[in-house]
């Protein structure tokens, strides 16, 4: 038995559940009963592709088994997700759209613009991405292939609650940081995809989910490796799959379902922000929310002190008492608490002892 966890607030890869751990350790050398582990067995053999399918399935059961969607599984991150949809979706004639909402929404824009027409729909850089645009009157050019949204900005800190329908413009959406955090209506979205190391499990694999027409057509002159069509008519095994990264999303859907699906993950992960965002507000101005109240993201939780040196003693402080990952990304600074849903409640109500002590003694 391990016996000590660390409080591990990384942003991904991140804290992954300790039952699924335990669960790979113990069957990480002899893998049902066939005397070799998971990683060193044929991607063609019987053993594996259960294993495959069976995430693939279990995916599917968790948002409800819903008509004409597939998953597939794919290599290089969400980040060539960024070049994918463009290189797949944007044909002769057509724009990308984008509602820009942070560092991501950025960096998916940039990538679509080396590959074809795109446009701005919606943005909220003003409010240096403090808030989510309001996406209700939307106005898509007639030429949109796609609508591409970032449900959660893991940098900044803002989710959205709710996504804009957009009649026959199918929806994308990078849930990287936020897939299955809550219950989830995947029929409003042609596509969702994030990178495995949030939520999902391991880096080396990322997951999409979508309608199977919209996988089914890729263009013929685009690399193979890059066409959707290809993974989806091979089942995602055109080529090696990152066969050790799918056993452990399989084990991780897994322990969803037993934590109560997502409606179970969706409570614990309310409570853990819930008592989070309470520490900042309670706080009498000490702490200060970095996000809008109304956009504040379940997942990662991101805050500022009075100043620098303020910010840096607590970071310097809290890993001294054990706390991972505070540190606010390079890009703006500040602290953050990400607290995806492997991170047990127990971390939370450390950290926000941890936060009141520190205030006490700095405040
Ligand atoms: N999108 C979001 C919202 C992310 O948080 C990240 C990674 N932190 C990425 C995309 C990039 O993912 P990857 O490292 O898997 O390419």
């Amino acid at each position: 038995m391990l016996s000590k966890r660390a409080y591990n607030f990384n942003a991904g890869p991140a804290a992954l559940p300790l039952k699924v751990l335990e669960r790979a350790q113990a069957e990480f050398v002899d893998f049902r009963n066939t005397g070799m582990s998971i990683m060193e067995m044929s991607h063609r053999g019987a053993v594996y592709e259960s294993v495959h399918n069976e995430a693939q399935e279990r995916i599917l059961r968790l948002l409800g088994n819903p008509e004409g969607y597939k998953v597939l599984f794919l290599q290089g991150g969400a980040s060539t997700q960024f070049a994918m949809i463009p290189m797949n979706f944007l044909g002769e004639g057509k724009t990308g759209s984008y509602v820009m909402t942070g560092s991501w929404a950025d960096k998916a824009l940039k990538e679509a613009k080396l590959v074809g027409e795109t446009h701005v729909a919606a943005s909220s850089k003003e409010s240096s991405y403090m808030s989510l645009p309001n996406l209700s009157n939307l106005e898509l050019p007639e030429s949109s292939a796609y609508l591409h949204v970032t449900s959660n900005e893991t940098i900044e800190g803002v989710q959205f609650q709710s996504y804009p329908s957009t009649g026959n413009v199918p929806l994308i959406a990078d849930m990287s940081s936020d897939i299955f955090c809550r219950p989830l209506d995947i029929t409003q979205f042609g596509m969702v995809y994030a990178g495995a190391q949030k939520n999902l499990g391991p880096s080396g694999v990322t997951v999409v989910i979508a309608r199977e027409e919209l996988l089914a057509d890729s263009p013929g002159h685009i690399p193979t490796m890059l066409r959707y069509s290809t993974f989806l008519s091979n089942n995602s095994l055109y080529n090696t799959p990152p066969s050790f990264s799918v056993y452990m999303v399989n084990e991780v859907v897994k322990w969803i379902e037993e934590e109560g699906g997502l409606s179970g993950i969706e409570a614990k992960n309310r409570d853990k922000a819930g008592l989070l965002y309470q520490t900042i507000d309670n706080s009498g101005g000490f702490y200060k929310g970095c996000a809008d109240t109304e956009s504040r993201s379940l997942m990662n939780v991101t805050f500022r002190l009075a100043t620098e040196e303020l910010e840096k003693l607590f970071a310097k402080e809290s890993e001294q008492a054990g706390f991972i990952g505070l540190k606010g990304h390079r890009s703006v600074g500040g602290l953050r608490a990400s607290i995806y849903n492997a991170v047990p409640y127990e971390s939370c109500s450390a950290l926000a002892d941890f936060m009141g002590d520190f205030q006490k003694r700095h405040g």
